[in-house]
């Protein structure tokens, strides 16, 4: 029987996004212009396609608006950074949203630092992830900013605590980590080279699961009171933390789907708005 509390992700973003879309609507009212987050989508992988639309209806529903740049999948890098570097210099475009992955052709992060700093809503770029990692004001990486909404919101102060991240990827593993490392946790790092993995999350007081393995993270591996986070989305909604086993340890864990999965979406209409308010002049709202 499972004894950890969930971590409600879906009611959480729920009342982020509410909160954003006041704020949007206000932004909308003081500036006569409403936030607008660019989407950019190279090819029609299908999964993203359908990411790229549900971002466009939470904007609509939000109050921001969304300027689509559906891209054929054989651009080149280069066409891609003209893109980008053409909506950076837009001052109707707020936030700038690059679906990923993009082509095996394509130099993703050629393509990610043509990204505007100031429009990195989506967190990717280095600059996004240098002020990340001091605790510096700017953009967070959206997963792992999600990661750390939750953790706030259900009370778990990561200082002092042992963290570890399974998984290092730079859109969501590494920023995790580092996001904790900003917040005082002691921090570890495990990826696919990791020689003892099960005794590495049995030492962890907090442990975020960012692979993309299903159900890689036994219960018996969880310490006893240990708070579980699950940003993996395997397909069949399994996620990378084995559920019904570690939830009879944890104290805390967070469901797949309706966990991290949610806070996504809610952290990145929260960071347009934030954008935009920068960038029309009325921070504050
Ligand atoms: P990724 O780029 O494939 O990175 C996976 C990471 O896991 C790598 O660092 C890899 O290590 C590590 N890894 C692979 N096998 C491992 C193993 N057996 N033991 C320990 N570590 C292992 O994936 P990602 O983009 O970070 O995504 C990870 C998961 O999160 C996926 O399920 C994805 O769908 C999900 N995700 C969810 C959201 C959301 O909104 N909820 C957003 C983004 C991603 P190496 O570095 O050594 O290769």
């Amino acid at each position: 029987m499972s004894q950890a509390r969930l971590m409600d992700g879906t009611s959480l973003a729920r009342r982020i996004l509410e909160e954003t879309g006041k704020r949007a609507a206000g932004l909308t009212e003081r500036t006569g212009t409403a936030p607008c987050l660019a989407t950019v989508l190279v090819g029609e992988d299908p999964a993203s396609v359908t990411y790229v639309r549900m971002k466009q209806n939470r904007c609509r529903k939000a109050g921001i608006t969304s300027r689509h740049v559906a891209l054929p999948a054989a651009t080149t890098t280069e066409e891609l950074v003209g893109t980008l570097e053409a909506l950076s210099a837009d001052p109707g475009v707020h936030g700038i949203l690059l679906q990923h992955p993009m082509g095996e052709h394509i130099d993703e992060r050629a393509a990610f630092e043509a990204i505007a700093p100031g429009k990195d809503v989506d967190g990717v770029t280095f600059a996004s992830f240098a002020t990340m990692s001091f605790g510096l004001p700017g953009f967070v990486s959206c997963t792992p900013g999600g990661v750390m909404r939750l953790l706030d919101e259900y009370g778990v102060d990561p200082a002092g605590k042992r963290a570890v991240v399974v998984g290092r990827s730079a859109i969501l593993g590494k920023p995790a980590g580092m996001l904790l490392l900003a917040r005082d946790a002691t921090v570890t790092y495990c990826h696919s080279r990791t020689r003892d993995l099960s005794a590495a999350v049995r030492e962890a007081d907090i442990v975020v699961a960012a692979v993309g393995r299903p159900r890689l993270i036994r219960g018996q591996d969880v310490k006893p009171g240990a708070v579980v986070i699950d940003a993996g989305y395997n397909p069949g909604n399994i996620g990378d933390v084995d559920f019904d086993s570690a939830a009879e340890r944890a104290s805390l864990i967070t469901p797949v789907p309706g966990g991290v999965g949610p806070m996504t979406i809610a952290t990145l209409l929260e960071q347009t708005v934030d954008a935009a308010a920068r960038q029309l002049g009325a921070a504050g709202v």
